[in-house]
């Protein structure tokens, strides 16, 4: 027992070798080391080097299928959609959220924004504060109002390594995270916020869910940061809902509820089709 699901992995489909494992490979890790519920989450469409492409979602749907034919556990698509302007838009559209189970949100370098001022006033802007280690009060006001906004406008699941990158007021955010029941995930690559500000999210009730944000299969379900993280701030495991337990997710259109996705007992085969099919 422990974490039962790893909701932030990447596959072959976040382009140009970013993620290492194919869907079944992910799967496959994820239902090793006991896990329930894995979600197969590439970097967003706006993402220049490393985005997934809309056209490869159909193609990404049939893995998925694939690999559930193979692992009994219940493998969710989604995407690690960016944060793009300050208003808090987000790379997705409506009519994606047909194709998700779980909708992710995170900064990132590199994404293409809504207009050449926001490309340079938010994307660039923290790229350099990111580079100079400095980030004004007015820099920080602005992405705090584009996290709020962002949650606002979307069905966000979850927060990725929040305050990585795109410095924010993690008091305002995590009031919103709370009203708005969004997710703030301790990330198994960087923490992003400091001890301070994790407890911080505690103390305003805030839910954590704890990921590994794997690129390659052999870091799928490596949620040590996070766990660590808890265990050294005296977080207890109820405020993280993926700790012996799985949660309701905004998107997932799941036909069984959670705590029905029971761990699977018999050892999967490697799928072999049959010639007389
Ligand atoms: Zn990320
Ligand atoms: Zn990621």
């Amino acid at each position: 027992m422990a974490i039962l699901a790893d909701y932030h992995t990447h596959s072959i489909y976040s382009r140009n070798h970013h993620g290492k494992g194919t869907v079944e490979e992910n799967a496959r890790a994820a239902y090793e080391k006991g896990l329930r519920q894995i979600a197969i989450t590439d970097h967003g469409f706006n993402q220049k080097l490393y985005g997934i492409r809309r056209k490869n979602i159909p193609q990404l749907k049939k893995d998925i299928e694939d690999a559930k034919e193979q692992f009994p556990m219940d493998i969710l698509l989604g995407v690690e959609a960016n944060i793009i302007s300050s208003r808090g838009d987000l790379d997705i559209v409506v009519d994606d959220y047909k194709d998700l189970d779980i909708l992710l949100c995170g900064f990132h370098r590199m994404v293409k924004s809504t207009s050449v001022r926001e490309q340079f006033g938010f994307v660039l802007k923290n790229n350099l504060c990111e580079i100079f280690h400095h980030t004004s009060k007015r820099q920080i006001e602005r992405n705090t109002n584009a996290y709020i906004n962002a949650m606002r406008k979307y069905d966000i699941d979850i927060l990725t390594h929040l305050n990585h990158v795109c410095k924010v007021n993690v008091e305002k955010v995590a009031r919103v995270a709370k009203e708005t029941n969004t997710l703030i995930e301790l990330n198994g690559k960087r923490l992003g916020m400091s001890d301070e500000e994790i407890l911080t999210c505690y103390r305003m009730g805030c839910k954590f869910v704890i990921d590994s944000d794997a690129h390659s299969p052999e870091r799928v379900g490596d949620c040590h940061l996070g766990l660590e993280a808890i265990l050294r701030l005296r977080i207890p495991t109820s405020a993280v809902v993926n700790y012996n337990d799985l949660p309701k997710l905004k998107n997932h259109k799941q036909t069984a509820e959670p705590e029905q996705i029971k761990p699977a007992k018999r050892k999967p085969t490697t799928k072999t089709k049959s010639a007389t099919k």
